[in-house]
């Protein structure tokens, strides 16, 4: 007899972006003719970059000719785009990297799922509340999320709390914990921790040999000097974290699919017995054992967006976003809703009317404004209260909504 992983059964089924797209369907079937406008999942609606589409188009060219045709690449990506990647997105910012320190892959989504590999399942962990799924939903597969609470927590996770009493900054734990989730700018709630903020993780995981896996798929929008970039411009981070950059939302590669993650050779995790081992190097096994590499073709679109166009366009589309994100910011503000994020994150953060839940305010927005958004409790317990806003549509739906909220 087959045995599951029972793991898998104990987490809850209805996902957050399937049971809106049943509500949004349901809408859709009782009412044909409404214009729903889309701000709900975070997905972009510019297409790639011009340089992006180039580059694919010469690397399909080579892939027809035996002399310049590739077949398997190095799993752990071409030279090409880790040495891009580390002259324009870290030396830039005065931090220094090796290429062996880079592990290109095909999304962030994976790579935060799949680090837990190399980690015991004996290691606390803590995620900050609200936050992207994927952090608490892979840990609950590799059974270190413990068992699901009534209240739609887990027994075992530590939840960081980001919520409006302390200004989404969510407090040091009182408990130790190994391995703690960040992501700033942060997904959902749009806002981000200043350099003193993330210093004071930086040194808690120094202090307690435990490891920082921070997320930046939204390291792009930044618009505030005081806003770090790379957690390693934190001294002393390159001892204790793990970073992830996503090309989906700096360059509109969410169905291109390329990423990467890095872990700096001397950041150390400790059998039981308290020896010290490279991270790097089980990342290495890993990822060359799991993975076949990024296919080269979409490589070459991800290097592109490091050539001085590539630059120029990826910027161009980000202003886009984040021009959305200002109109969306004011609309909800002359509409007198208390709103967060949108200047370093495509997404805004709204607080329901008093007393309602995220659902019902999802709902409302839903039948009464024609809008999709996100219910803020699907991000965790923490989200309850709040919808977040996408700043990724086209200009005139962006300006449509708006009109609609007043
Ligand atoms: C969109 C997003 C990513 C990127 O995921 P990919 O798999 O690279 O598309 C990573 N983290 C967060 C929090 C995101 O919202």
């Amino acid at each position: 007899m087959s045995l599951i992983n029972e793991n898998f059964i104990k987490i809850p089924s209805s996902y957050l972006f399937s049971e809106i797209a049943r509500r949004v369907n349901q809408l859709q079937q009782e009412q044909p003719d409404a214009a729903i406008i889309r701000m709900g999942i975070g997905d972009v609606s510019l297409p790639l970059p011009e340089a992006s589409v180039e580059a694919m188009l010469r690397a399909t060219e080579e892939q027809r000719h035996r002399e310049t045709f590739r077949g398997y690449g190095p799993e752990q990506g071409y030279d090409f785009l880790r040495k891009a990647i580390c002259e324009n997105d870290y030396h830039t910012r005065g931090i220094q990297l090796e290429m062996d320190e880079v592990f290109v892959s095909d999304g962030s989504k994976s790579d935060t799922g799949n680090i837990g590999d190399i980690f015991s399942t004996a290691n606390k962990v803590a995620i900050t509340d609200p936050g992207y799924p994927v952090y608490v939903d892979t840990n609950a597969m590799a059974g270190r999320a413990g068992e699901p609470t009534e209240t739609g927590t887990w027994s075992n996770l530590v939840y960081l709390k980001a919520n409006e009493s302390n200004g989404f900054v969510p407090a040091l734990p009182t408990e130790k914990v190994d391995l703690i989730y960040l992501c700033y700018p942060n997904n959902p709630t749009g806002t981000t921790l200043t350099r003193d903020q993330l210093k004071k993780w930086v040194d808690y995981a120094r202090e307690h040999k435990s490891i920082l896996l921070f997320d930046a798929a939204y390291e792009a929008f930044i618009t505030e000097p005081d806003v770090p970039h790379s957690i390693y411009e934190i001294e002393g981070a390159r001892e204790v974290a793990i970073e992830f950059r996503s090309f989906s939302k700096t360059a509109g590669f969410t169905g291109t699919r390329c990423a990467y993650t890095i872990v700096p050779r001397n950041l150390m995790a400790y059998t039981k017995n308290g020896d010290a081992i490279a991270l790097n190097r089980l990342w290495n096994r890993r990822h060359t054992t799991k993975f076949n590499g990024t296919s080269y073709i979409v490589q070459r679109a991800a290097e592109a967006t490091y050539s001085p166009e590539g630059k120029a366009q990826v910027r161009a589309m980000i202003n886009y976003y984040m021009e959305n994100a200002r109109i969306i910011r004011e609309g909800l503000s002359k509409a007198g809703y208390t709103i967060y994020g949108g200047i370093n994150a495509p997404y805004i953060w709204a607080k329901a009317p008093q007393g309602m839940s995220s659902w019902n305010y999802f709902d409302y927005l839903l039948k009464e404004k024609k809008l999709v958004t996100t219910p803020g409790a699907g991000f965790g317990a923490s989200g309850e209260g709040f919808v977040r806003f996408s700043a990724f549509g086209q200009r005139e739906d962006t300006l449509e909504a708006m009109k609609r909220m007043e």
